[in-house]
Order: C-alpha cells, then structure tokens, then sequence
C-alpha cells in the first residue's frame, strides 16, 4: 500500500542519514591522524599566460590518501573546516607549497606563483597572520611567489577586519586571489576597497562557454571589470582548446584547467615543468 511504501522510503531515507553522519564521523576521527600519518599530498596544477602561452604558476591542491583510498578534498576540506582541523592541515598546505616554491627554483632557476586555497575558517583565525610571517621568515621564499586564494564568503562577512588582515598581507608582498568568481556574494563594491591581484572566474562559467552564449557575457563582463580596476583574470575549469581560443579572444590574462594539465604529483610536476621550460627557451 500507499502507507507501507511511505513508511519503508522513510526506513531507507533515514539509513541513507545515518551511514552519510557515520562515515562522516569516521572520515573526521581519522583525519585528526592525517598530518602526523603523513597521509596528505599536495598536487600542483599549471597555470597558463595566454598572451605568450607560458607557464606563470600553480595552483596548490591537497589530496588524502585514507588507506587505498583518496579521499576529495571536496568531501574533506568542508569537515576540517567545521572541526578546526583545517588550521593544522592549512599550515600544513602552506609549509609544503613554500617547499614547492624553493624546489621548483632551484630546478629552474625561475620564480613561479604557487597559490594556496585559504578556507574561511583559517583566515578568520586570530593565528593566521603571524602563521604567515613566520612562515616567511622561516623558509626564505620570496613573498611574491605566494598567492592566497580566497573566496568572497572568506571575506564578506566581518569586512572591516577582513580588509585590514588584507592589507596587511599584502604589505608582506604576498599576492591575493579570489576564488571561484561570480559564485558567491554579488556586492561588487569590495573589489575597490580590497587589494585583489588576480580574479578567479569559477568553471561553471567556463564549462559551456561558446560564442555568444550568457555565460561568454558574464565572463567577458568579468574580465572587462577586472581590467577597469588593475586586477588579472584567470579562468577555471578549461578543457578544451575551444574554451581556450575564446577566452584568449576575450583578452583572460591565464587558463588554468584540464586542457593545460590535471593537477600533478611530484615526477610528472618536475617532468612538465621541464618540459615546458625547454619548449619556452626553444619559442
Ligand atoms: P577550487 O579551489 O576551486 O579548485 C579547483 C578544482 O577544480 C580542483 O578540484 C581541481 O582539481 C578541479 N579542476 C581543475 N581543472 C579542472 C577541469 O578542467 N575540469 C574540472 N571538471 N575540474 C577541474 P579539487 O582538487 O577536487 O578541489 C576541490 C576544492 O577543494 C577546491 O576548489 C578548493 O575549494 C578545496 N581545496 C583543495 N585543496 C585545498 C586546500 O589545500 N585547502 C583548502 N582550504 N581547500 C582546498
Ligand atoms: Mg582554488
Ligand atoms: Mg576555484
Ligand atoms: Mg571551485
């Protein structure tokens, strides 16, 4: 009947419940152990100038090796965060992309922009700062070579104290991205009154973009924007070079995306590097 079909989509709605909330705690009690287990990895994606097609950066993504598992740090990163986890592993992130940053020099003798997502929750924190500072004093990395990637619900909320730590920050000579563009507040007045080096157009604006479609108005509006106020624009999510021929035509500073590179480990980072330094030098 009607009443016993309800009665059992509830049973298996509610088990449905629980084995998320269970394999929730799991995942939480036993990234507690992640850092000192050593069980986190940072991949470093390419960042591509589309004006000369040169490699400019990285961004730095972390992954969780739980057992034989990996774990998203889509699924991870949002129960760090609300567990305070994420103060530990970030730190970790940051000490390891300054690690990247030294290696990366002394392979090439270049200076790429490594940049680091900050979640909400760390660049709230009253440590986060001096984190930073010490940081820099401690590895040597030239500051220019650190980007911290923030999303405007980081710092929508509590804005005054939220410019100030920006500013600050960026008086240490680091750069500052906001990630993931266009999906969060839509007051554009803080552009003006933040001290942004790079605007991040998120990938669902990316991933139909085609001649003459609403999201190409949107992303061409963005970059038109970001030009007027001095700040760069760079693009997620590119797969294709259709993605790519557009967004050069519409003038987007970099790409970052699979068409360029998936996000890489430590032997295939170092061989694309490389790579692409070789081709460079041969252009
Ligand atoms: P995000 O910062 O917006 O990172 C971009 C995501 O898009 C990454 O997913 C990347 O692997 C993926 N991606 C890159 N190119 C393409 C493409 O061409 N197509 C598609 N479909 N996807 C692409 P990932 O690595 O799973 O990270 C997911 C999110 O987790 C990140 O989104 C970021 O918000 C967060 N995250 C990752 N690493 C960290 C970290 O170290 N700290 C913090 N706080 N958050 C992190
Ligand atoms: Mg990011
Ligand atoms: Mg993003
Ligand atoms: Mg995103």
């Amino acid at each position: 009947s009607a009443r016993a079909l309800g009665g059992n989509t509830l049973v298996a709605y509610s088990e449905e419940l629980n084995a998320e909330a269970a394999r929730r705690l799991d995942l939480e009690a036993q990234l507690v152990h992640a850092v000192e287990r050593d069980e986190l990895d940072l991949h470093l994606q390419p960042q591509q100038r589309l004006d000369d097609g040169e490699l400019v950066g990285f961004e730095a993504l972390v992954r969780w090796r739980r057992g034989g598992e990996l774990v998203s740090p889509g699924e991870f990163i949002p129960i760090a965060e609300e567990s305070g986890l994420v103060i530990a592993i970030g730190e970790w992130v940051l000490e390891r992309a300054c690690a990247q940053i030294i290696a990366l020099r002394e392979m090439t003798g270049r200076d790429f922009v490594v940049a680091v997502n900050i979640s909400a929750r760390q660049f709230r924190h009253p440590g986060f700062y001096a984190t930073i500072e010490a940081l820099l004093a401690r590895t040597g990395v030239n500051p220019a070579s650190l980007e911290l990637e923030i999303t405007e619900g980081a710092v929508m909320e509590h804005t005054e104290a939220a410019v100030g730590l920006l500013h600050k920050l960026r008086a240490l000579g680091l750069k500052l991205s906001i990630d993931d563009f266009g999906t969060g507040y839509s007051s554009l007045s803080y552009l003006k009154r933040f001290p942004i080096d790079k605007l991040k157009i998120d990938q669902s604006f990316v991933r139909q973009l085609k001649p003459n479609s609403q999201d190409a108005a949107i992303v061409q509006a963005v970059i038109g924007l970001g030009h007027t106020l001095g700040i760069k624009v760079i693009a997620e999510g590119v797969e294709t070079i259709e993605q790519r021929e557009w967004l050069k035509r519409l003038a987007c500073d970099e790409i970052q995306g699979y068409f360029y590179s998936r996000p890489l480990a430590e032997p295939q980072l170092f061989a694309f590097v490389i790579r692409q330094c070789r081709a460079e030098a041969a252009a």
